[in-house]
């Protein structure tokens, strides 16, 4: 299977690792977050330590090859299918919102990375601007029905939600998705990879990070995704 479309919500190595596997992707991103991984900022480890330059190098090659779609703010791609720009825990970073048959979904990436961030109003560690990043989480519950619908960055909660109620651990081979219901539908993947730790088996970082990612899914029959999709929302 061949995604033509990708969303990078923003370019910390943990979610644009791996984009060399989408061949034929045209990527969607702010315009602020490419502009901030190749800004002045990067001089500081503190906040560099969070982008691999290689990959920040990967997605200018992709922008002279006309395959990167820029926004600058909230923009709407189809009916029922929007980002949203936040900043906060990165210059540029953005989250997804899709309509599904069990209303919206918001896949909220690492405007907050674990429920509890939302919930308690307690900023994560990793951070550009405190401000913004609170600001994200109330985006986040005004964006979505209630927090069933948000689905955070890096929660075990998740996939232990998922695999209760799927009874099985098919999810959490196959990653996240969604369906989209509107006139075109579409099956929409929530896929993390970092390119830092792929040769790095045994690391418990690439363990953690294996969980999240959803290479199978590239691979996977339709109707293994239709299945995991129909499995996803239904905590
Ligand atoms: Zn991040």
């Amino acid at each position: 299977m061949q995604s033509k479309t990708s969303f990078l919500t923003h370019l910390h190595y943990d979610h644009v690792g791996n984009f060399d596997r989408f061949p034929k992707a045209r990527f969607h991103l702010q315009e602020r977050e490419l502009a901030y991984a190749t800004g002045r900022y990067m001089q500081y480890p503190r906040l560099a330590h969070s982008f691999e330059v290689e990959d920040i190098c990967g997605i200018v090659r992709l922008n002279y090859a006309r395959r990167v779609m820029f926004y600058n703010g909230d923009a709407e791609l189809a009916p029922g299918l929007t980002v949203h720009a936040v900043g906060g825990h990165s210059a540029g970073l953005q989250f997804v919102r899709v309509r599904t048959r069990r209303g919206f979904v918001v896949l909220a990436s690492d405007v907050t990375h674990f429920y509890e961030n939302m919930a308690s109003g307690r900023p994560f560690t990793t951070a550009f601007h405190i401000g913004k990043m609170l600001e994200g989480y109330d985006r986040l519950l005004a964006l979505a029905p209630d927090e069933s619908h948000i689905v955070p960055g890096h929660d075990p909660l998740v996939m232990k939600l998922i695999r209760l109620r799927a009874g099985n651990s098919r999810a959490s081979r196959c990653g996240l998705t969604c369906r989209h219901r509107g006139p075109r539908p579409f099956v929409l993947t929530i896929c993390r990879g970092s390119s830092r730790y792929r040769d790095d088996l045994d690391g418990k970082q690439n363990a953690f990070e294996e969980r999240y990612t959803c290479r199978a899914a590239l691979t996977s029959p339709p109707q293994l995704l239709e299945s995991a999709s129909a499995v996803r929302f239904r905590f």
